[in-house]
């Protein structure tokens, strides 16, 4: 079993007018085999989490720590990160022409295995996966998300999780821009990867709907760079029904 803890995080980013404090002691606990979901308005900070799980270098920590079954994954490069054993999807950049999309997941493959794998039976993988998130064979070809339609993407994102098999996965807005059928072939994606590796995952979301398909087991309220409230699946639904104004009172 594998534990990934955040303790009082805080982070900030350097702006024109100086530097503003976004995460201001971020608390969170995530098992292998947990589903937590991360819901908080616009502008609270949930990216920023990310980004400094991811260890975006824009972001710079002052305070806190996040370990990984003990070790301080900020003190790590973003491959050692992904070594261990975390999916952090926003690492990636969003365009890079150039490299194929079978290229790029070969070369993601390689990076967290240390080598590269066989290729007939690596192949055969990946045709296996574009099937399971119905995405044509061409598309492999393709220049990484150049044109990629958004659903296009973050398809790409959770096919990529699959062939990587975590075991721990950041996702934000995940959910973001997709219609009904993508959304549920991106949900069953997440499912199937958190049930065959026993991944533990954290899924930012700003809206309760992708949360009909993927079922978290805790539920965690983000306001104004820290959590404010946590609770079951019940959580989500409070939330639909009221909003985030209460706890932005608060
Ligand atoms: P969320 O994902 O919850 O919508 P973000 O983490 O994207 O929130 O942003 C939190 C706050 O930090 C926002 O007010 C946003 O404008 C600000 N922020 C985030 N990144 C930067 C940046 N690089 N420069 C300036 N402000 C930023
Ligand atoms: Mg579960
Ligand atoms: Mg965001």
């Amino acid at each position: 079993m594998s534990v990934l803890e955040v303790k009082d995080l805080q982070a900030q980013v350097e702006t024109p007018e100086g530097s503003k404090p976004i995460l201001k002691g971020v608390n969170l606990k995530i098992e292998s085999g947990e589903i937590h979901a991360i819901m908080g308005p616009n502008g609270s900070g949930k990216s920023t989490l990310s980004y400094v799980l991811a260890g975006h270098p824009k972001y710079e920590v002052t305070g806190g720590e996040a370990l990984l079954d003990g070790k301080n994954i900020l003190e790590m490069t973003v491959d050692e990160r992904a070594r261990l054993g975390l999916f952090l999807a926003m690492q990636y950049p969003v365009e890079v022409p150039g490299v194929s999309v079978s290229n790029f997941l070969r070369t993601a493959k390689t990076a967290v295995a240390g080598e590269a794998p066989a290729l007939r039976q690596w192949l055969k993988v990946v045709d296996g996966a574009f099937d399971d998130f119905k995405m044509e064979k061409e598309f492999a070809s393709r220049d990484l998300n150049a044109g990629f339609s958004g659903g296009e993407k973050k398809r790409l994102e959770i096919l990529q999780m699959q062939l990587l098999a975590p075991s721990f996965a950041i996702l934000d807005e995940t959910d973001s821009g997709l219609d009904i059928d993508a959304l549920k072939i991106v949900s069953e994606g997440i499912n199937r990867v958190h049930e065959a590796n026993n991944t533990g995952i954290m899924l930012i979301t700003h809206y309760s709907r992708i949360l009909r398909y993927v079922h978290p087991d805790f539920v965690h309220v983000f306001a104004d760079g820290h959590i404010v409230k946590e609770g079951g699946p019940e959580l989500a639904d409070e939330l639909e029904e009221n909003g985030y104004d209460k706890y932005l009172a608060a």
